[in-house]
């Protein structure tokens, strides 16, 4: 099916719309991979370092991890696709944006709605309060052997501001996605394939309360045949014609 008959298709009826996003979005960001900057981080795995327990045992070990994260995700700027979903906002087409991405480019790429449910690597949170700073700047990434704590709590350390293996994902966060869903005509679904629960079951929701899918994505993934339409290609292509072509039919049906 054509990008013309879709939007056409999308555009018959006034609808509120929502992204659920993953890591596809970010793949034109130009973020090198982690492993060419250091070879000392070749030897963990996330699934070692990401934990509460690796944190509680070793802090300075993860956050010396987090700081060469930082340091190459300083590098990496938000891509077309990111500035797509922002314009859809902006026309007010759109409700807001689900994404499993801690990178924060959507935020970079001003987008106003956004619920980041794996957390945001940019920001750091106070173990005991809800003390919250962000730390993406060169200094505080460069910082070596240094734990940061919370200035509000006397000698309570600082943590990465997000979902670690076997944490529950913010409840509060979740139930606004849950909100968001619940009252979308139209869900986009971007960038993944939607394996990782709980974040698989909200194309299931929508797609329950009558709402239609549309995926993007660079192939055919386990949604492709829950979805009403599927775009193939690389994001920072597909999503800023479909949201043009979109906005375009939107403006003239409606305004
Ligand atoms: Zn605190």
């Amino acid at each position: 099916m054509s990008l013309d008959s879709i939007t056409n298709e999308l555009t018959e009826q006034k609808s509120i719309i929502v992204a659920v996003v993953g890591a596809g979005i970010s793949k034109a960001s130009g973020m090198p991979t982690f492993r060419g900057e250091d070879g000392m981080w070749n030897q963990y795995h996330a699934q070692d370092l990401a934990t509460p327990y690796a944190f509680n045992n070793n802090p300075n070990l993860v956050w010396e991890w987090y700081r060469a994260r930082m340091r190459i995700l300083l590098e990496a700027q938000p891509n077309p696709a990111h500035h797509a979903l922002t314009m859809l906002e902006k026309e007010g087409i759109l409700l807001g944006v689900i994404t499993q991405n801690v990178d924060g480019l959507q935020e970079i790429a001003k987008t106003k709605n956004i619920v980041e449910v794996h957390g945001r690597i940019r920001y750091a949170r106070c173990q005991d309060c809800d003390f919250i700073q962000r730390w993406d700047n060169k200094d505080f990434a460069k910082e070596k052997r240094k734990l940061p704590k919370c200035p509000r709590c006397e000698d309570s350390l600082l943590r990465p501001d997000v979902v670690w293996f076997g944490e529950p994902l913010n409840q509060i966060k979740w139930q606004k996605a849950v909100e968001w869903v619940n009252q979308a005509n139209i869900l986009l679904i971007i960038g993944t394939s939607g394996v990782v629960h709980p974040v698989a079951s909200l194309p299931w929701a929508a797609k329950k309360n009558g709402a239609k899918l549309v995926e993007f994505n660079i192939e055919e993934t386990p949604l492709t045949s829950l979805s009403d339409y599927s775009l193939f290609g690389p994001c920072e292509q597909i999503l800023p014609e479909f949201s043009e072509t979109l906005i375009k039919k939107y403006a003239e049906r409606y305004k």
